[in-house]
């Protein structure tokens, strides 16, 4: 029988051990444990692998836990510009969007420019009327207020820094979040989902987004999601070239996700991680920063919830 699985993974920026206490761990883990489950469950279920990594992403944009939806981080303008993407690795239908604001669940967006609309990815005021036009509600900007996440950008605020999640700084703690699935018809998915970074300004717009590199799904290979320094994850293509590496050179899933984020990211400077699933449910889940909150569970009995090595 086909196994299905999902991974997601909530960012490579993780607290740096000696600060996470034992209360803010069990709440990461629980946020990963409800969007995990309900991930499955939709695989188990019979439905298909966009159906779950969109179910699975939703849930962590509605955390403030993690930087996406609900807990997206502070423009250099004190507001929240969000992006998020979406395959189907069975069609090779894609979806995505990027600098929007007000919009509950960013990934829910990327999927309708995948079905509704003619086109793959739409930006800022256009994406916006587009989701207007499909009656989308516009939250208030207290929606997406979080104390911490203000913390972060008051900072920072008025100075040329950026700050990623997954940077060495005591105070990054929160991460991009994702979603990769095979389903039990051995078609797989990926969906990503990003308030970007801390500070941004001038449009800027990270790798979450961008098809091939932060998100890639083709039965073929697999499905990717990726979380760290966007610059390099777009620099390095890096979801295409692990597929690419599956392609052509035959590596296994395992194989080609080390050497593109131990070997490949490592060598243009690039930090970060990825959650892989190819198309027998065997999934990769590596990192090269010093946790990623991550999990996984399969048909084939296999879970794990974690965020350290
Ligand atoms: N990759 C995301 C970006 O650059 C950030 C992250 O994963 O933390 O927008």
């Amino acid at each position: 029988m086909q196994t299905f699985s999902i991974a997601i993974h909530g960012g490579a920026g993780t607290l740096v051990k000696g600060m996470m206490t034992p209360a803010l761990e069990a709440a990461y883990k629980s946020a990963l444990r409800s969007a995990l489950d309900t991930g499955y469950a939709t695989l188990e279920n019979g439905n298909t692998a966009i159906e779950a990594v969109e179910i699975a992403v939703k849930i962590l944009e509605d955390s403030h836990l993690f930087n996406a939806g609900k807990g997206s981080v502070f423009t250099a303008n004190g507001t929240h510009e969000m992006d998020a993407s979406i395959m189907d690795g069975k069609t090779l239908n894609a979806g995505a969007v990027s600098l929007i604001t007000g919009i509950k669940n960013p990934v829910s967006l990327a999927r309708d420019v995948m079905e509704k609309s003619e086109h793959v990815f739409l930006a800022g005021e256009g994406a916006m009327q587009f989701a207007k036009q499909l009656n989308y509600t516009i939250e208030d900007a207290s929606y997406f207020y979080d104390e911490l996440r203000h913390q972060q950008w008051l900072e920072i605020k008025g100075t040329d820094t950026y700050q990623l999640d997954h940077s060495s700084k005591k105070d990054s703690k929160f991460g991009t979040v994702g979603a990769v699935a095979c389903d039990s018809e051995g078609n797989v998915a990926a969906a990503t989902s990003t308030g970007g970074m801390t500070n941004k300004k001038w449009g800027r717009v990270g790798d979450s987004p961008m098809i091939g590199a932060g998100n890639y799904a083709n039965n073929k290979t697999c499905a990717v999601s990726c979380t760290g320094s966007g610059e390099f994850f777009i620099r390095g293509v890096v979801a295409y070239d692990l597929a690419c590496l599956m392609e052509h050179k035959n590596m296994s899933l395992e194989d080609a996700s080390n050497e593109v984020i131990h070997k490949r990211m490592l060598e243009i400077g690039g930090d970060g991680g990825l959650i892989a699933v190819d198309a027998k449910g065997t999934m990769s889940m590596p990192f090269n920063t010093e946790g990623m909150y991550r999990a996984s569970k399969s048909s084939n009995g296999t879970e794990e919830i974690s965020i350290y090595k």
